[in-house]
C-alpha cells in the first residue's frame, strides 16, 4: 500500500487530539491517509491493551484512515535508537507517503519530543541507499509538525477543519475507556485525563480557528518557507 500522508505519533490518541481533523479532510479529499503509533499506549492508567487496540482501529475507521498500525516501542521508553529507527525506516519505504506528519520537536512529555527525532530520523534513513533494510530506497517530500499541544508557538499555517469537527469529536470519543473512568476507581493521577485533554484541544480548535477567520482549525509548523505563487488570491482577511 503507498499513503499520500502519514501521521507518526507516541500514543494512541495522541493523532486524534492533534490532526485527526486534518487526516479527516484528506481523506474526504480522495488521499490515502494512514497512522503509525510508535507505542500501544501500554502504560495507559486505564483500559487493557486489547481494549486500546480496538479502540484505535475504531478511531481509524471514523478517521477514513487507510492504514494504521504499532510499531512496537515501548510505552512511556520511546527513544530514536537505531534498532527502532531501522524499524520505522521500513515501514516508510513500504508505505511511501508523499507526506508525513510529526509531533513538535519540544514537548513535556519526552514520548513526543523522542518521537519527533525519531520520526524524523527514520524518514531520513529511509532514503539512504545502503541502509540495511529492504525495500527501494525512499524519503518523504514533506514534513509537517503538529503544534497543538504547544500553545506559545506560533505556527506556520492553520487547517480549517470546521466540517470535520464533529467527525474528530467522534474519533477522539472511540477511546471510551480512557473517558469516565469507573465510580470504585480512584481519582485519576493522570497529568490530563483524556476526558480533560479532549476539552482543552477542543478549545485550542476554536482557538486556532479563529486565528483564521473560522470555526476550528488544527496548527502546523513547518521547516521550509511556504512558497506562493497568487498574492491577489491569499486568504485571511488582514484587516
Ligand atoms: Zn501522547
Amino acid at each position: 500500500m503507498r499513503l499520500d500522508l502519514l501521521a507518526i505519533a507516541a500514543h494512541p490518541d495522541d493523532v486524534e487530539l492533534t490532526c485527526g481533523g486534518t487526516l479527516i479532510k484528506m481523506a474526504q479529499r480522495g488521499y490515502k491517509t494512514g497512522v503509525l503509533d510508535l507505542t500501544g499506549g501500554e502504560m495507559g492508567t486505564r483500559g487493557t491493551p486489547e481494549t486500546r487496540a480496538k479502540e484505535s482501529a475504531l478511531a481509524a475507521k471514523r478517521m477514513g484512515v487507510k492504514w494504521r498500525d504499532v510499531l512496537g516501542v515501548p510505552d512511556s521508553d520511546v527513544q530514536p535508537s537505531r534498532e527502532h529507527k531501522l524499524r520505522l525506516a521500513a515501514v516508510i519505504r513500504e508505505l511511501r507517503p508523499r507526506t508525513v506528519i510529526l509531533p513538535y520537536w519540544e514537548a513535556r512529555h519526552p514520548d513526543h519530543y523522542h518521537a519527533s527525532t525519531l520520526g524524523y530520523e527514520g524518514c531520513f534513513l529511509a532514503g539512504l541507499k545502503q541502509a540495511p533494510i529492504s525495500g527501494e530506497a525512499y524519503r518523504p517530500f514533506k514534513i509537517l509538525y503538529s503544534t497543538a499541544f504547544v500553545m506559545e508557538l506560533r505556527p506556520t499555517f492553520v487547517v480549517d477543519i470546521s466540517e470535520q469537527y464533529e467527525k474528530r469529536r467522534k474519533a477522539i470519543l472511540a477511546y471510551g475507556s480512557q473517558f469516565r473512568p469507573a465510580k470504585n476507581e480512584k481519582k485519576s493521577k493522570v497529568y490530563l485525563a483524556i476526558d480533560e485533554l479532549e476539552n482543552r484541544m477542543n478549545l485550542l480548535a476554536r482557538h486556532y480557528g479563529q486565528m483564521i477567520d473560522v470555526p476550528y482549525g488544527e496548527p502546523f509548523l513547518v521547516r521550509e518557507l511556504m512558497k506562493v505563487d497568487d498574492v491577489v488570491d491569499l486568504e485571511v482577511r488582514s484587516i
